[in-house]
């Protein structure tokens, strides 16, 4: 199949463009290199079956061009990571809303499938863990930006439902949980990189709040396999998917395994969130997903455990900081 990949030159997108090449389709990526970079598609350029387009999902000539030409889209283009979120709000919603009406029109035209990917974040405040995709929603006030991520995305799944059955657009709807793994940049505040960076040059490791709240942390390459699956299954079609690791761990225990896994001597400094984030700022306690759908439709769980994803995230920043020196 030839596959379109918006913000194919992001963590999550360049990753499964490698794989869909490894599996003999062709690849054509579109990604404006705001957070995703030309370095994380380099690999692939000389690939004959591959293309970069650079240029914004908000084009609408140039998507409806290239989702038309496909025969699959995965929409994963958006504004990503708590930090930029909370910093420019205004960026957040526009990209995320407005791309994603984009893309889903153009898919209507010859009703052509789509994978929107939304985020564990849309369940919001929740507290009734693990998280079920037809479970209640619970997003905080609107004075809170850190809510408009989660609004924006649950905008778009309401978005893709609408398509599927007004305009019979067979869109599939991915809930990603928190994801990390190789190639992964802790420059949007993204935890992991950060700690195993800061324990890599041995400096303190910045755990936000009490480090009680808890994540999974789900491997990249278990992801892609994931919506590869959901890809191939017809059963996909007019659905919402959690794909996420159910291993939970608080985030001071985290910080503490990425010290020891590094041989690090860094001290772990617990910083209010006022001053990581912004005044006011609320953080989940728990987020675990149900991953039940995911596997009854595609038979898969996911396989790597959080040791493999720390050694992995260390091998990774290791080569990144000696290229940096
Ligand atoms: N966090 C932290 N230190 C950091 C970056 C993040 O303690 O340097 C915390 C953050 O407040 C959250 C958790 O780690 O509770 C996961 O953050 P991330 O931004 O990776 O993903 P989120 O789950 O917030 O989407």
């Amino acid at each position: 199949m030839r596959i379109l990949i918006t913000g194919g030159a992001g963590f999550i997108g360049s990753h499964l463009s490698e794989r869909l090449l490894s599996l003999g389709h062709a690849v054509t990526v579109l990604d404006d290199l705001s957070t995703g970079s030309a370095d994380n598609v380099a690999s692939m350029r000389d690939n004959k079956d591959f293309k970069l387009r650079v240029g914004s999902c908000l084009d609408e000539p140039l998507v409806i061009e290239l989702v038309d030409q496909a025969d699959y889209t995965f929409h994963l283009a958006a504004a990503v990571g708590v930090k930029l979120i909370v910093e420019r709000p205004v960026h957040t919603i526009e990209t995320n809303v407005r791309a994603t009406e984009v893309v889903l029109s153009a898919a209507a035209t010859k009703q052509k499938r789509v994978l929107i990917a939304s985020t564990s974040e849309v369940y919001g405040k929740s507290e009734k863990v693990p998280f079920h995709e037809d479970d209640d929603i619970s997003l905080g006030a609107t004075c809170r930006s850190r809510w408009a991520y989660a609004c924006s995305k649950a905008l778009d799944e309401w978005l893709a439902f609408a398509y599927c059955t007004e305009k019979d657009v067979p869109a599939t709807m991915v809930r990603f949980f928190n994801t990390v793994g190789p190639r992964q940049t802790g420059r949007y505040g993204m935890v992991l990189p950060n700690f195993v960076r800061q324990a890599l040059k041995n400096e303190p490791i910045t755990v936000y709040g009490d480090g009680k709240q808890a994540r999974c942390f789900g491997h990249v390459f278990d992801a892609i396999e994931a919506i590869i699956r959901l890809m191939n299954s017809d059963n996909a079609v007019g659905r919402v998917f959690n794909v996420g690791s159910t291993e939970e761990t608080t985030i001071e225990e985290l910080a503490i395994r990425v010290r020891d896994a590094a041989n690090s001597h860094s001290e772990i400094q617990f910083i209010p969130y006022e001053e990581a984030y912004a005044e006011g700022f609320e953080d989940m306690p728990r987020r675990i997903p149900d991953v039940n759908r995911l596997f009854e439709t595609t038979g898969f769980k996911p396989e790597r455990t959080l040791t493999e994803i720390i050694g992995d995230v260390i091998k990774d920043q290791k080569s990144t900081l000696a290229r940096e020196s």
